[in-house]
C-alpha cells in the first residue's frame, strides 16, 4: 500500500501553535502568517532537548523515592514516609485503593513514561521505520499521561486535610514531595520537546 504524501513533500510545512498550513520558506527566521511564532519544518534540536531532560528526570527520580515525602504525627509516635513506605502503610491501614493510586501513580506511570519516551528517541535516532503508528500512539499515550501525573502529590494534600480533621494528629509534605514534582514536570517537558513527526521521518511504506 503507498503511504500518503507528508507535508515536508509537498513543499509546506505547519505553525506549531496554531497549525496554520503554509507554503515551505527556506529561511530559519520564517514567522507564521498568522500568529507570528516562528516556523520549523521540524522542532530544532527535539532529540536532544528532549534526552536532556528525561535524563534529569531520571537523576531526580532517585532521591524522590530516598527522602521521604509526608510525616505522619500523633501524640504517641512520629513517622517519616518514603514513597516504597508510604504505600506499604496506606495498605495496613487499611486503604488498598489509596495503596493502589499512588502506587500506579508515582511507580507505574513515571517508570512508563521513562521506557517509552527513551525508546521513542532511540528508535527515531536509529531512523527506525517500524511499527510506526503504534509508536505515535505510545507518544500520545505520554502526553496523555502527564496531565494526570500531579496525583501523587494531590494524595498527600488529601491526607494531610483528612488527618487534620483529626485532634493532635498531622500529616506534613517533606522534601521527597518536591522531587517527584521536579520528576513530573521535566518528563512533561521531554515530552513537549520530542517531535513526534521525526517518527514518520523514516517510514518507507506502510
Ligand atoms: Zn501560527
Amino acid at each position: 500500500m503507498n503511504a500518503p504524501p507528508r507535508a515536508s513533500e509537498l513543499g509546506m510545512m505547519s505553525c506549531h501553535v496554531c497549525r496554520l498550513v503554509t507554503a515551505y520558506v527556506d529561511d530559519p527566521h520564517a514567522h507564521c502568517p498568522r500568529c507570528g511564532n516562528a516556523l520549523h519544518v521540524r522542532k530544532r534540536g527535539s532529540i536532544g532537548r528532549a534526552w536532556a531532560l528525561l535524563a534529569a528526570a531520571a537523576i531526580f527520580y532517585i532521591p524522590a523515592n530516598l527522602f521521604p515525602i509526608m510525616r505522619t504525627q500523633s501524640l504517641s509516635s512520629k513517622d517519616d514516609n518514603t514513597i516504597l513506605s508510604g504505600i506499604v502503610e496506606l495498605w495496613r491501614a487499611g486503604s488498598p485503593g489509596l495503596a493502589v493510586i499512588v502506587f500506579t501513580a508515582s511507580i507505574v506511570v513515571p517508570m512508563l513514561k521513562f521506557i517509552i519516551m527513551g525508546y521513542l528517541l532511540v528508535s527515531v535516532q536509529r531512523s527506525s521505520g517500524f511499527v510506526a503508528k503504534q509508536r505515535t500512539r505510545l507518544y500520545r499515550f505520554v502526553e496523555l499521561v502527564g496531565y494526570w501525573s500531579m496525583l501523587d502529590v494531590f494524595v498527600v494534600a488529601i491526607l494531610s486535610a483528612l488527618v487534620h480533621f483529626k485532634i493532635l494528629s498531622r500529616v506534613e509534605p517533606l522534601p521527597g514531595v518536591v522531587y517527584f514534582g521536579v520528576v513530573v514536570v521535566l518528563t512533561m517537558l521531554s515530552a513537549m520537546s520530542f517531535d513526534p513527526r521525526l517518527i514518520w521521518d523514516n517510514r518507507k511504506s506502510q
